[in-house]
């Protein structure tokens, strides 16, 4: 069975293409500058890229809306010279990452009105997501349109919240009413190395208690008790929390409120918040965990406060929740910074040896470049592993068991 999947964000299209017999992925890419902003080169065009096999494709196409992208990625597919697909009837099942689904949203489900309507009316908590998905699902329905097409809501694993957890400690109207409550996101990443770690742990997926850690541009963390999440470090919207490239996670909401008094717009502080604070905020210098591991060698002292103040809120986030859990089988780290920043990953491991971490530093060294592993020595009383996080084929599962069933 092949399936495509599809990421759709405001001005991109990432999809990838999986033969899911045996779970490979045939070609992959990605339509940038949807909708015309440019592609770099100053001629206002979009630019693909696009990879099947050893084959590479960079092009700048003309991508004014996600329908002409949609169009051009299926004709890329389909291209004799590419040689993929003979046609788009081949693919039996399209997958769409949709980054809120509210509190409907407790799995995976086929597309129907019902969805969609769900979509949009969510949009108002993901303003910045849900409108792309949106674009992005109507596009690939009108040109694959004969074959279930299936969501996958980044909120849905961590639906299983309680209230304790989810509810914030303010008026009960504003829940009512407004919806104001933690809904979390990353959920696909998260569910994805759960069963990862079960299976690597050699415990059934349902009986596994973990603390999962995807930490890319964006960084969220969840509690897992017997496979199921029970706390989130991400909120009503993907600011509360971690330190993240450009959003600052967990503040005093007073200082927004101080922040206005001070004469800042309602935009502006919404604009510092999300896109210059976090890393890039107290650095002053990059987004980029790479960027500020060289800075920080080069002695510049901002550098090495930004890295410092990510890694130790992520002890503390840590620390909270092997209090809340009944036990910890293992810490997982994931995402870009997970996945591949040594100096980050020692740092932790060795700020939580009070909670039982033992470093090993050639383990560390060895579990780069998509690898699963360990990182701390046998016997650490709290191991840790790196686990490299698939959301696409996470969603293409979700699409071919979905499809299985006849929708
Ligand atoms: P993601 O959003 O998952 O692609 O992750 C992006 C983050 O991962 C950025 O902060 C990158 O600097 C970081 N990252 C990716 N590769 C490395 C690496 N080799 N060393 C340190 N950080 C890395």
């Amino acid at each position: 069975m092949k399936v495509f999947v599809v990421n759709c964000g405001s001005s991109s299209i990432k999809y990838q293409l999986f033969s899911m017999t045996n779970e490979v992925v045939l070609a992959k890419g990605i339509v940038e500058r949807v909708g015309g902003g440019g592609n770099g080169n100053g001629n206002g065009r979009g630019r693909l890229m696009h990879t099947a096999g050893s084959s590479h494709i960079g092009l700048d196409v003309d991508a004014p809306n996600h329908t002409a992208a949609m169009r051009i990625i299926l004709d890329t597919l389909t291209d004799p010279k590419v040689g993929i697909l003979k046609s788009v009837d081949e693919i039996e099942g399209v997958g769409h990452r949709v980054v809120h689904g509210g509190e409907e949203a407790e799995k995976s489900t086929r597309i129907d009105e019902t969805i969609l309507d769900a979509i949009r009316r969510n949009a108002q908590l993901a303003p910045l997501h849900n409108p792309p998905n949106l674009a992005g699902i109507e596009a690939a329905m009108a040109a694959i349109p004969n074959v279930p097409h299936v969501a996958v809501f980044d909120t849905a694993f961590l639906s299983t919240l309680p209230p304790r957890a989810h509810r914030y400690a303010v008026p009960a109207e504003w829940y009512s009413k407004y919806r104001v409550r933690k809904y979390g996101f990353h959920g696909t990443s998260h569910r994805y190395v759960t069963l990862r770690a079960a299976d690597l742990l050699g415990k059934p997926a349902d009986s596994v208690n973990l603390i999962t850690c995807h930490l890319g541009n964006g960084c969220s963390m969840t509690a897992i008790a017997n496979g199921r999440a029970v706390d989130h470090s991400m909120g009503m919207t993907p600011l509360e929390g971690l330190i993240m490239g450009t959003r600052s996670g967990d503040l005093d909401p007073a200082v927004v409120l101080y922040m206005i008094s001070q004469g800042f717009s309602h935009q502006d502080v919404d604009k510092a918040l999300n896109k210059h604070s976090g890393l890039e905020g107290v650095s002053g210098l990059s987004n980029d965990m790479r960027d500020l591991l060289e800075y920080r060698e080069k002695g510049e002292k901002s550098a090495e406060l930004a890295v410092e103040m990510f890694v130790y809120r992520l002890v503390k986030y840590v620390g909270a929740y092997y209090a809340v859990l009944p036990n910890v089988d293992a810490v997982v780290l994931t995402g870009g910074i997970g996945e591949n920043s040594l100096p980050v990953r020692k740092m932790f491991c060795q700020q939580l040896a009070s909670l039982g971490a033992t470093p090993d530093e050639d383990r560390n060294l060895s579990t780069v470049g998509g690898k699963a592993g360990p990182i701390t020595a046998n016997g650490s009383r709290l191991p840790i592993w790196v686990i490299p996080t698939n959301e696409e084929l996470m969603i293409a599962r979700d699409t071919r068991r979905i499809v299985a069933q006849g929708g």
